[in-house]
Parts: structure tokens; sequence; C-alpha cells
């Protein structure tokens, strides 16, 4: 790793991360086997094994993926002190219609991307999967537990887009 130049990278020059825009630079390291990414708190570098151009997108997708799920086990386990029914687990998945889901066996699955937006927009959607654990429609009452656990609710969805949002 020593005596490599840190070069912003040619294409992708920022990733966003929990809502914020952050430098994305690329060094080459002909020691490692695959793609690293790192994050440091103020930027983001991925180091190559090899020089020109390559394809990131799956390091970084995987990247985002581990974190998401580290954050959203931890925000779960937050939250559910709130309930009384426990869900038996979770995933972290990249469909394209829905931010979150949960089924009637209690298994909830949350999109990996919600890692780019802001924390209040992934505590919304946790908080909105399990309110689905005690209510499994969009009626009143369940507009209501949201409300009850998650008073910013509104302000969150706008966020994340309420044309999604309608269907988690
Ligand atoms: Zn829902």
């Amino acid at each position: 790793m020593k005596g490599n130049i840190i070069m912003p990278s040619q294409s992708a020059q920022h990733l966003y991360y929990l809502g914020q825009k952050y430098p994305l630079y690329i060094e080459v390291d002909s020691e490692i086997k695959k793609i690293i990414i790192k994050w440091d708190g103020n930027a983001f570098t991925c180091t190559s094994p090899v020089e020109g151009e390559i394809d990131i997108s799956k390091a970084i997708q995987s990247f985002y993926k581990k974190e998401s799920r580290k954050l959203i086990e931890k925000r779960l386990k937050e939250y559910q002190s709130h309930f009384k029914v426990k869900y038996r687990s979770f995933k972290i998945d990249d469909s394209n219609t829905k931010w979150g889901s949960c089924s009637s066996e209690r298994h909830l699955t949350f999109h990996w991307k919600l890692i780019l937006f802001p924390i209040e927009a992934i505590d919304y959607v946790v908080v909105h999967e399990l309110c689905h654990l005690i209510h499994m429609n969009h009626d009143r009452s369940f507009w209501r537990l949201v409300g009850k656990v998650y008073p910013n609710y509104n302000e969150a969805m706008s966020i994340i887009g309420a044309e999604k949002t309608r269907d988690i």
C-alpha cells in the first residue's frame, strides 16, 4: 500500500452514504487479488489490483449491502423495544419495487439502497415494517402506530420518495 498515490477516479467521483455525498478515490495495489472499498468517515477509497478502466460497481454494491445489513440490524434492535411482537429474521436484497417488506411469517426485507439515504428515512422504513408485524395492511390503525413510534414519518417519507413508499 505504501507509495500509492490516491487519485480521483475518472468516472464515479462521488458516492452517497447516509444522505451525504463523499468523494471516491481510486488507487492501485498490484499485491491484492480483488477490489477493496474503504470508508474513512470523509471519503471512499477503492483499491484495485489493476490499473485502467475497471468496473467497481459490484464491489461498491457489496460494500453498501454489508453496511446496510449492519445498520439496519442496529436500528431494528432499537425500535423492536416498542413492539411486543418480534420479527423472525431480516435480509437485505435488491428488489426493484420495494424499500422494505414484511411477510406474514414475520420475515423482514430491506433494500440495500436505503444506506444512501439519511438515517431518518432508514428509521422510518424500519418502523414501517415493524408496524406490519401488528397491522398487515395500511389502514388507519397502521398509520396511527407508525406515528406513535416515529412521529416525523411524513418528513422521512418525503425524503425517500412517496412513489416507492406506497409499496412498502
Ligand atoms: Zn407497508
